[in-house]
């Protein structure tokens, strides 16, 4: 006998109550997660209908008492059953419960009151009202003449500025409106979050490469998992524009992922220029109103190419044909909470129930989906040319030891301090990169050594100017003082390198140049970040320094010099994928430079010049990188040639979650007695950042060239240690596919 887990509402509170419900043996074989069904529900048992969930073999109440499904309902929509088996693909790959990955999935139903809009408009011929207006004049009836006054200047006015410039009242307007001298007519306006979007169409030509991608997707009747691998610059979103026309035309629709930190208005207007209203854009910064208008502007079909991060991948739209990723290889499509899925995989799954494509699109792709296209499960596009034919920029690599040896202490090398001049001096803009905000990196007494630590979470807090400490991880912040609290001398200093220090060098070094700061903290406000790119576009300074938030996908034909501070500041993140974050990082940056007509020139500072992914990030060589970050993670064991699963055991008590972490990698390890092919066990041990928030962390990972292992794993281990007493006083987080380590 099966049983089937039911939700009868989607709403987001009744995610939680579920109902079980024996299957008919004539049902089985056709209820699975997804099935929309009838149910008898209630006292006087009426007849509504449900999704299943989840099918199972056990009853979880007296089966006595579990009423039985009556039928299956064909699924006309077909869009929430789809959202569903999503849910339990996420639930299977990820983790985490069914609900929480459900929440993740379905659209908010909570409907907000949408905006209605009255307007009003003239019912009698422009002839008439003007007769009216000189006859309503010599009657000195002041208010109606402004009224038609306006209307005839303006043609259709918003009620609210008919009131405000006639002066008349509601009444008024409506006697005027039985009389059919005007009407008022109701439209529902939804509100707009990028404003009111005026931009032109550049429509361009295609070039040969581009063209030929455009004819190899429509030689394969616009199905497949495509990898779309083009420099900085070779012209990648004019290909997404012209593979959302070919998918419209053929009346479905697209989801475009954009990492959220760079959907700007930049971005956004070149879909705009090409497609319109049929826009829907969801980003984190709407406000509940704006983000519940473009669900339903996406649910009613209005709009059909919706935008956003990540969380746009669940967007409901019946004739999904394309999902298009872009800057595939951000850690921005991995999601931090469970269920901790990753866009890429999850795409490529909705894209199969809907019978669409993926189209994942970056210069420097992550090393697992080059892999992949490499062994022929993605399609691999290539572009190696800029659209405009300029050149990619003249990369010069600075040993800052030379620099140092030859008593250059400023952060600034002699070379980039003469190009900032030069670049000056042209009136050209430039862009100054460093991976780290504050003042400085940490602050230590220079006495005795000791490193001010944030009291909740394992890190040291980074100093920001005037007098402040704070910790990046919480947020928790204390004042400066010089005084060290372990050996009471008053040499506590702040150490290293941070933007805002980098900043007050540049006003020392070029007192005449404007520069710009562009990093977490001066971009808390909503449309700060478009704020300064807009401003910095516009000319309005001459230096825009900053951290990995500058580096995206913006095009700034002004731009002429990239310098990077430290380039391997974020190389010692010990982690396997610290050298691939490093190259991405680098080449975005240089791609910044030179995209007009004027050439580019990029200044790439580091203590490491012979690091590889360095060097090639200096040569612009994908290709160098890959061979040899490669063979690097084959011989370590690390994805794609091998698969990963973290295991996160946290807890507010040390002691606790060490004991659990042991007792895992004891199960676990049983588990793996005598098997020929045994998955290797890590751990456990503290974590990278061993306490955040108060909260203790251990980690344990496991590694297998199966991925399915590891899943069946999980799926075994999962439900042992969730009801367990064992495990009580600790969380346990599985996540499948760390993008970073813990
Ligand atoms: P990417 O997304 O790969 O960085 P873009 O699509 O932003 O590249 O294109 C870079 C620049 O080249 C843009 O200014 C764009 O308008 C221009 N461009 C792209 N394709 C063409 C083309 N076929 N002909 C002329 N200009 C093009
Ligand atoms: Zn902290």
């Amino acid at each position: 006998v099966l049983y089937a887990d039911i939700i009868i509402d989607i709403s987001h509170e009744a995610l939680d109550k579920v109902f079980q419900y024996r299957v008919p043996f004539s049902l089985a074989e056709e209820t699975a997660p997804g099935t929309r069904v009838k149910v008898p529900f209630g006292k006087a048992n009426r007849i509504v209908e449900g999704y299943v969930i989840r099918v199972s073999e056990k009853a979880d109440y007296d089966p006595g008492k579990i009423k039985e499904i009556i039928g299956i309902v064909p699924d006309q929509h077909g869009i929430e059953s789809q959202l569903i088996k999503v849910a339990a693909f996420l639930k299977k790959q990820y983790g985490g419960s069914m609900s929480q990955a459900l929440r993740t999935v379905l659209p908010v139903r909570k409907k907000m009151k949408l905006k209605k809009q009255i307007t009003v408009s003239l019912m009698i011929p422009a002839k008439e009202a003007e007769s009216l207006l000189a006859f309503w004049d010599k009657r000195h009836y002041r208010a109606r003449v402004r009224l038609l006054e306006l209307l005839l200047k303006k043609g259709d006015v918003p009620y609210e500025e008919v009131r405000n410039t006639s002066g008349l009242s509601r009444k008024a307007l409506e006697e005027l409106s039985r009389k059919k001298v005007i009407c008022m007519s109701e439209s529902v306006r939804y509100r707009n979050p990028f404003g009111n979007l005026d931009v032109e169409d550049c429509p361009v030509t295609l070039h040969e490469e581009q063209q030929r991608i455009i004819d190899d997707f429509r030689s394969r009747n616009n199905l497949g998992t495509f990898l779309l691998h083009g420099v900085t610059g070779s012209g990648k979103t004019e290909v997404y524009l012209a593979l959302i026309e070919i998918i419209l035309s053929q009346k479905k629709q697209a989801i475009v992922l954009i990492p959220e930190i760079s959907l700007t208005y930049q971005t956004v207007s070149r879909f705009y220029g090409r497609f319109g209203d049929r826009i829907a854009v969801i980003n984190s910064r709407l406000s509940e109103g704006e983000r519940s208008d473009q669900i339903e502007r996406i649910q009613t079909g209005e709009a059909d190419v919706v935008i956003g991060p990540r969380s746009a991948l669940f967007a409901p739209l019946n004739h999904l044909g394309l999902i298009i990723i872009d800057e595939e290889h951000d850690g921005a499509y991995k999601s931090e909470q469970t269920p901790k899925y990753h866009a890429v995989d999850t795409a490529i799954y909705r894209a199969t129930l809907a019978g669409a494509s993926v189209v994942l699109g970056s210069a420097t792709p992550s090393v697992e989906s080059y892999e992949k296209a490499l062994c022929g499960e993605y399609i691999l596009w290539e572009m190696k040319k800029r659209a405009t034919g300029a050149l990619l920029p003249e990369t010069k690599i600075i040993d800052l030891r030379d620099e140092f040896r030859e008593g250059n202490r400023s952060m600034f090398s002699r070379e980039l301090k003469e190009e900032i001049r030069r670049c000056l001096d042209r009136k050209e803009q430039m862009m100054l990169f460093l991976n780290r905000r504050g003042y400085a990196g940490f602050v230590s007494c220079r006495s005795c050594g000791e490193v001010r630590k944030c009291p909740h979470c394992d890190v040291s807090l980074t100093f920001h100017r005037p007098q402040k400490l704070m910790c990046h991880y919480c947020g928790y912040e204390e004042t400066f003082d010089k005084v060290c609290p372990v050996c009471g001398l008053a040499h506590t200093a702040p150490f290293g390198l941070g933007t805002q220090k980098v900043e007050a060098a540049l006003y020392q070094e070029f007192p005449e140049a404007r520069v710009m700061r562009m990093d977490l903290d001066t971009t808390r406000k909503k449309h700060a970040h478009e704020k300064i790119l807009q401003s910095f576009e516009a000319g309005q300074a001459d230096i825009l320094l900053g951290t990995q938030m500058i580096v995206k996908g913006h095009d700034y034909p002004n731009v002429t010099l990239v310098g990077i501070i430290a380039a391997d500041l974020t190389l010692h993140g010990q982690d396997f994928r610290s050298a691939e974050r490093t190259f991405q990082l680098l080449c975005q940056a240089a791609g910044r430079a030179g995209r007009g007509d004027k050439p580019g020139k990029v200044i790439i500072q580091t203590y490491l010049p012979d690091h590889y992914a360095i060097r090639n990030a200096a040569l612009q060589s994908y290709q160098g990188f890959f061979q040899e970050e490669s063979v690097f993670r084959a011989c370590m064991h690390y994805p794609p040639y091998s698969h990963m699963m973290a295991i996160l055991i946290q807890s507010g008590r040390e002691e606790d979650a060490k004991i659990a972490g042991e007792r895992i990698a004891k199960m676990l390890s049983n588990t793996q007695q005598g098997k020929k092919d045994p998955v290797a066990i890590l751990g456990p041990g503290p974590a990278r950042i061993a306490k955040v928030k108060d909260i203790y962390r251990q980690v344990l990972y496991l590694k297998h060239t199966s991925g399915e292992v590891l899943l069946n794993l999980e799926e075994r281990l999962a439900p042992v240690v969730e009801g367990h007493p064992m495990f009580e006083k600790v969380r346990i987080q599985f996540d499948y596919e760390p993008v970073t380590l813990y």
